[in-house]
């Protein structure tokens, strides 16, 4: 007998945001229950959920619980216009309205404890973000159950097992196989559909955890690999890939097709369509991933391919996408002592680790008179006290002159296979970025030659992004 197929679905925000999503998101399952005779469902939280629930966290630890009353009422009425509108049964909607409202409780339970310690731990604001996937979960598997889907919801609390590392967990995969199997195939064999939660987990004590935010796409890919699935399906609120974010070029395309190591770069440097952590386990367990269109489910989307056909280039177009991540400084370590001082760069990085800050980006310096790299701009501050500690001594003798962060600015990402075995794509990129006159205030290529990133001002980020896609639209 051949054996059953398995597919691993997550829906997004938007996905789940609305009754008309919630219901194409039921007509999805019940359309990929024809192929798959095991499906998993996995749900984000509704959209907005997750900000409101973190903007609450963090007034309390301000004492500020004003404000908790009408944050209350948004979820009531999120949660449960859908829930009248969409489940007829009167007993499982009753059920269902009563659970999420016990978790809006929970909510504001925990925002009370918050203020009364002035304070929200990582471990606390862990179990404050987790309420909207455990709020979605319910509504989304009542609203599959009532369509007649044989269904059963489980929170992903109980099978996926991490570390303590709160707000951005890392899960154990030894455990997390045999849990996740234990529990999700008897569901699955059953012929029903196990709908469980997105970006949550927890510590082998049951502490909820979370894998970090749009960690959803994360929990599908952890769930298909250990299952093993056949494919993973991410479904969101654009038609896959794009040649950059619709958001800012309403000309962006969708890609067919892309390689591993472009997702992987895209996913890096900004593109929000998919979580940089979701790449890793799809490709260690070799199943399929396909990105699509909640809003446009005929559409096929974006499939994850293993490498790129002719040079990697598609249609003859080597640079494939363009991307952005806002919101980062550049720090400067500069003086021209330290020329030949060993160990400068170690102690640098150490400092700005010892912050929990990651560096998205480090430029190379011509000579070792300085040091240059990115930090998200809220860690700035705190890197540079840190860069400030750790060097006292040299500051103090003038080895170090300063230690300086520019402004908010922008990493500006192409991606391509095909640069690779391009030459002359750098000078093209800079071309077309001189032309726009955005100012590049840094550049970096990725070691794989897959990508080539440029820092510009804020304020000229859509313009840098806009004139880089025009390399995609004409022909390089
Ligand atoms: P979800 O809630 O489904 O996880 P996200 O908001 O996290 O959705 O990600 C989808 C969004 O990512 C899109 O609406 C789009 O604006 C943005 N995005 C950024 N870069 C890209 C890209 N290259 N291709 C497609 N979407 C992108
Ligand atoms: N709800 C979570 C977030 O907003 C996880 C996700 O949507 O992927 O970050
Ligand atoms: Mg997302």
């Amino acid at each position: 007998m051949p054996e059953k197929k398995t597919l691993v679905m997550k829906f997004g925000g938007t996905s789940v945001g609305s009754m008309d999503a919630l219901m194409k998101a039921t007509q999805i399952v019940k359309d990929a229950r024809v192929e798959y005779p095991r499906v998993v469902v996995i749900t984000s939280a509704m959209s907005g959920v997750t900000n409101l629930l973190l903007d609450c966290a963090s007034l309390a630890a301000k004492g500020k619980i004003d404000s908790l009353p009408n944050a209350e009422s948004t979820l009531r009425e999120k949660h449960f216009s859908a829930a009248n509108a969409l489940i007829k049964d009167e007993g499982l909607r009753e059920e269902t309205k009563t659970g999420i409202n016990s978790l809006i409780l929970t909510l504001v339970d925990l925002c009370k404890a918050i203020a009364v310690l002035g304070e929200a731990s990582p471990r606390a604001l862990d179990a404050v973000a987790s309420l909207g996937e455990r709020m979605s979960v319910r509504l989304l598997g009542a609203v599959v159950k009532d369509a007649g889907i044989k269904s059963k919801v489980i929170e992903s609390t109980e099978f996926i097992v991490t570390n303590v590392h709160y707000q951005s967990a890392h899960p154990d995969f030894k455990v997390t196989t045999e849990k996740t199997r234990a529990i999700l195939d008897p569901i699955l064999d059953d012929g029903m559909v196990a709908v469980t939660t997105g970006f949550i987990g927890a510590t082998p004590e049951g502490a909820i955890t979370t894998l970090g935010r749009g960690g959803s796409d994360y929990s599908a890919a952890i769930i298909g690999a250990v299952l093993p699935a056949d494919d993973v399906w991410i479904w969101t609120d654009v038609d896959g890939v794009m040649t950059t974010d619709p958001r800012i070029v309403k000309e962006a395309r969708t890609l067919p097709e892309i390689t591993y190591s472009e997702i992987a770069e895209l996913a890096y440097y900004g593109a929000k369509v998919l979580h940089p952590k979701t790449i890793r386990p799809i490709v260690d367990a070799g199943i399929g991933l396909r990105i699509c269109n909640t809003f446009n489910p005929s559409h096929p989307g974006t499939r994850l391919i293993a490498n790129a056909k002719i040079n990697g280039k598609v249609d003859g177009q080597v640079v494939k996408a363009v991307t952005a991540i806002r919101d980062q400084r550049l720090v400067t370590i500069e003086g021209r002592g330290m020329l030949g001082v060993p160990g400068v760069a170690a102690r640098a990085f150490g400092a700005v680790a010892s912050t929990r800050t990651s560096v998205p980006l480090i430029t190379q310096a011509s000579s070792e008179q300085s040091i240059c790299f990115a930090v998200p701009s809220e860690s700035a501050e705190l890197v540079i006290s840190a860069l400030k500690a750790v060097f006292a001594g040299e500051i103090e003798d003038e080895d170090i002159d300063r230690v300086w962060m520019t402004e908010d600015v922008s990493i500006i990402t192409v991606v391509g296979v095909g640069m690779r075995h391009t030459p002359g794509v750098a000078g093209q990129v800079f071309t077309q970025l001189g032309n726009s006159k955005a100012n590049v205030l840094a550049i970096a290529q990725g070691s794989s030659e897959v990508s080539i990133s440029m820092v510009v001002a804020a304020a000229d980020t859509e313009l840098a992004v806009k004139a880089l896609h025009g390399l995609i639209v004409k022909k390089p």
